[in-house]
């Protein structure tokens, strides 16, 4: 499949979720791996060409939450292999019907030196990517295509971070990058106090969901109307179900964040795979 000339991306990789992000300049997507200081955040790497397929082993899986497991991945191609923060793999599982389908999970650690990389997975049984994270233990293989991903830091007054599970990993592991100096504001939405994970978000306010199904804007619509931009340099980043991240994007804008530094990525879809009925009684798969 031919990438995104100078960003390593494919077709389908643009297909199967949004990113709406408008890079800040040309050199902007490239550049050094080294610690961040006041000056320099960290920037993401280019992967030009094929995304390289990594074998791995399993080497450790344990529950963060009952409903979130890191799972330890380690191969000798991930040696030296320092990603960006918040870079992630597109993991190669088997759908119900056999079918090799890609799911993507945040890189939340990389340790180069030791060739491992920790994901934190969710836990849910609608899909392939919920099921290995229920099931996957030491042992079992898994091949990946990666690191990937062009979510970027950049310098800012604040960072808002509007996030649901699916992007707990790349909000922690942002904040990790930024250090604790950073002024970062998080609205987060979880089922209950038990998802609820250290993030390193100095402003914090979670949002339970409840019995309600995940997938809705009005928690983190009424959250952001009710907040007060803190200065005008902010920068955001919205990373949850595709249509609502999108639909939050207004109300990013009222809060004196300019669109520019608005990173909208939708990281998963209600109903995918579910089977919907279309004309002639038949049915197709969404
Ligand atoms: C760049 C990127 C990084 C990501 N990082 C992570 C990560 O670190 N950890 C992580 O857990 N996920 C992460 N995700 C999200 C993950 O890829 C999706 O949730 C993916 O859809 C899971 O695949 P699946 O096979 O379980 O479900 P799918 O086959 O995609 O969908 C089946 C059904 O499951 C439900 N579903 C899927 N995902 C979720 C969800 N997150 N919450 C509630 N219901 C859901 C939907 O209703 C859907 O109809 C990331 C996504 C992207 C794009």
């Amino acid at each position: 499949m031919p990438s995104r000339p100078g960003t390593g991306q494919t077709g389908e990789d643009r297909r199967e979720a949004l990113d709406t992000t408008t890079p800040a300049g040309a050199d902007s997507r490239t550049g050094s791996l080294e610690g961040p200081t006041e000056k320099e955040l960290p920037r993401v790497t280019t992967i030009t060409g094929r995304t390289p397929a990594h074998h791995t082993e399993v080497t450790r899986a344990v529950g963060l939450t009952s409903r979130m497991r890191r799972i330890t991945l380690a191969g000798p191609t991930l040696v030296g292999l320092a990603p960006s923060p918040a870079q992630d793999i597109e993991i190669i599982l088997g759908d119900e019907a056999g079918r090799r389908v890609k799911r993507r999970y945040t890189i939340r650690r990389a340790r180069p030196e030791s060739g491992q990389f920790d994901v934190d997975a969710l836990v849910h049984p609608h899909g392939p990517g919920g099921r290995w994270a229920a099931s996957v233990q030491p042992g079992d293989q898994v091949e990946f295509l990666g690191p990937r991903g062009r979510l970027e830091l950049r310098e800012a007054g604040w960072h808002l971070f509007v996030a649901d599970e699916a992007g707990l990993p790349a909000v922690a592991a942002l904040c990790e990058a930024l250090g604790p100096g950073a002024r970062t504001v998080g609205l987060i939405e979880v089922g209950d106090q038990h998802d609820e994970i250290e993030l390193g978000v100095t402003s914090l306010r979670w949002l339970h969901r409840g019995k309600d199904e995940p997938g809705r804007p009005d928690r983190f619509a009424a959250a952001l109307s009710a907040m007060t931009s803190l200065a005008p340099d902010g920068q955001a980043y919205l990373l949850g179900e595709s249509r609502v991240v999108i639909s939050l994007r207004p109300l990013i804008e009222a809060l004196a964040i300019d669109p520019i530094r608005t990173y909208v990525k939708g990281y998963w879809n209600v109903g995918r795979g579910r089977a919907r009925p279309i004309a002639g009684g038949r049915t197709r798969q969404i």
